[in-house]
């Protein structure tokens, strides 16, 4: 089990360090698909998290550890 203390985004596999950024600390959340928009020529948004948010949906990035599913 993940203890608190470890959590972050930044290590969790559904965090995409995303190029269009708005700081440089922030990342996209991939959990959940994007968030639809009222227009319906609008794409959808995915959730922007910082590098020290976390949230109960953490799944640490075994890719990143080596030790891919
Ligand atoms: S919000 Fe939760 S699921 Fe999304 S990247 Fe952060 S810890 Fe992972």
């Amino acid at each position: 089990m993940t203890q608190t203390q470890d959590a972050a985004c930044t290590k969790c596999k559904f965090f995409d360090d995303h190029s269009a950024k708005p700081q440089a600390d922030d990342g996209l959340c991939r959990y959940n698909p994007p968030v639809t928009q009222p227009s319906a020529e609008a794409h959808g948004l995915w959730p922007v998290v910082s590098s020290n948010d976390w949230c109960g949906h953490f799944r640490l990035d075994t890719l990143a550890a080596g030790n891919a599913d």
